[in-house]
This record gives structure tokens, C-alpha cells and sequence, in this order.
């Protein structure tokens, strides 16, 4: 039902999880139904089609055991998304408990590994987007240039149509994680400061996606509950500045705010679709 949906509600993209995102187990998608998923979706125009990742994922991970779960998952992540026709799969890098170099090596590993396609000599379709981490703007999975750091390791950015390499395709800039991991998104400052750190480390062009998000908790909070777009301690201002900076002109912008009431999509897509009626000039 999700191009449907979509498609009632405005929407020229979309985010789905393939499967439920806090089960392990993952049935095979029917042919029948992929097919007509990806006929549906050619009929609407929706594109980028992203698929967010399972929580259960955790590349980082200390644990020899959930290690190899957590490769095992994301490949079945992978699979799904190429049978669904899916562009990008959004993936949370992984969450650090103990030794931030340890777990950043285990990350790099585990993305090589996805990267050979395990059990088969093809190529993946889609692509993994690394999305920045609500935790400490110092922290290796918070920061731009710390996700540049990862990226760089398995071999940059896979460029479209590349054979072999890097599977990551680029960035997700979840704006409520980069908020409360210090990022002042609420004032021109911060913003700048997170465009010329995105800038400086990756290049404008490794954004590929923005969770659009307001933030219920302060800046540097490290604490990761969305808000309602405006109503948060990012606020209209500073959203509104983000969507219309240069950096994102072209970036998708995905919701993922509170869904309480039956209207609460379509208030936060008002909101956001008024950013662009009075844009704040540069
Ligand atoms: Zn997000």
C-alpha cells in the first residue's frame, strides 16, 4: 500500500522498511507481489525508492555473534531491496558500547564483506547510505568526517554503473540526530558549520538523502526523540533554512516525524512544502 499511500498524500518518494524492522527473520518477498510493487511505483513516478534497514543491524558490534548476525541481516537487507527495485538501503552504521577504533574497524570490515556479495558472484543494485548517528558531534559515527573516515576505507562512494568496490552510495543527514549530537541547526552558524564539515570531507555531492526531522531534545542532548516539523527545538527557522540551502537543493527529504493522529503526515508535509513558498535568501 505504500505507493498509494504516497501518492494520496503529494509524495514524490518514499521510505519503507522491506520487512518488520525488529525481526530477525526475513521471509522471502512473493515474485507476484515485487513485480507489481515495482509496476505500481513506475506508474506513479516515485523515485528514489529508499528501504530503511533493520535496528537489529549492528556492524559495530563487540560481539563475534552479533557480528556475523548483523552481516547476515544486512545481505538479506540487500537481497530484498534488489527484488523490491529499491535505490538505496538507509543504513545506522552501528552503535558504539566500548572502543570507538575497534568498533570503526569492525564497521569497515563487515561493509567490505556486504561489498563481495556473499554466496554469489553478482553485483548489488541498490546502494547502502550511511545515516549520521544521534551521540556526541566528536564521536566517530556522529560526525561527517568520521562516516568519511568509514567510506574512504571501503573505497569511496560507488559511483553508479561501477563494477566491484565500495557498496556505500553516499550519506543520509538525519537532521534530528545531527541537532542533538551538536550540530546548532537552529541558527545559520551551525548550519554552516555542517555544510562545510559535509563539504570538506565528502564532497556536496555524498548527500543522497535527508531525514527531515525536528528534534524534541536540546542540541548536544544526545538524545534522539523526532519532533513535529516546527514545532521542536530545531524549529521552522532552522528547517526551513536547511531545505533551502544550496547543499540540499536537489536532496530528497524524507519524514520520519511522530505518527499519533491521522493527519499528522499530511500537517508535517504542509509545513515542509510552505519552506519553499518564501525561501530565506543566501
Ligand atoms: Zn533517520
Amino acid at each position: 500500500m505504500s505507493v498509494e499511500r504516497a501518492e494520496r498524500l503529494g509524495c514524490t518518494t518514499i521510505q519503507i522498511f522491506s520487512h518488520s524492522p525488529r525481526n530477525r527473520h526475513v521471509e522471502d518477498i512473493p515474485y507476484e507481489e515485487a513485480a507489481r510493487f515495482i509496476e505500481l511505483r513506475k506508474v506513479s513516478g516515485i523515485a528514489p525508492l529508499f528501504v530503511h534497514a533493520s535496528y537489529l543491524i549492528n556492524l559495530a558490534s563487540a560481539s563475534d555473534d552479533v557480528w556475523e548476525k548483523s552481516i547476515t541481516l544486512l545481505t538479506r537487507e540487500m537481497e530484498l531491496a534488489d527484488v523490491i527495485g529499491a535505490d538505496y538501503l538507509v543504513l545506522h552504521p552501528g552503535s558504539v558500547a566500548s572502543g570507538q577504533g575497534e568498533a570503526y574497524g569492525r564497521i569497515i570490515g563487515a561493509l567490505k564483506r556486504i561489498g563481495q556479495r556473499p554466496g554469489s558472484g553478482g553485483q548489488w543494485k541498490s546502494t547502502i547510505l550511511l545515516e549520521n548517528m544521534a551521540g556526541d558531534k566528536d564521536g566517530l559515527l556522529s560526525s561527517f568526517s568520521g562516516l568519511a573516515g568509514i567510506i574512504e576505507q571501503i573505497g569511496g562512494i560507488k559511483t553508479p554503473g561501477a563494477i566491484g568496490g565500495s557498496v556505500v552510495g553516499g550519506i543520509c543527514l538525519d537532521t534530528c540526530h545531527a541537532f542533538v549530537s551538536g550540530y546548532d541547526l537552529s541558527t545559520a552558524h551551525g548550519l554552516a558549520e555542517l555544510t562545510d564539515e559535509i563539504g570538506a570531507c565528502m564532497g556536496p555531492t555524498a548527500v543522497r538523502l535527508v531525514h527531515l526531522n525536528d528534534s524534541k531534545k536540546e542540541c548536544a542532548s544526545k538524545v534522539d526523540r523526532h519532533e513535529h516539523i516546527g514545532a521542536g527545538k530545531i524549529g521552522e527557522t532552522g528547517l526551513k533554512r536547511l531545505v533551502n540551502h544550496p547543499a540540499f537543493a536537489d536532496i530528497p527529504l524524507i519524514l520520519e516525524t511522530p505518527k499519533k493522529e491521522p493527519d499528522d503526515d499530511s500537517g508535517n508535509l504542509a509545513r515542509v512544502r510552505a519552506f519553499f513558498n518564501h525561501p530565506l535568501l543566501y
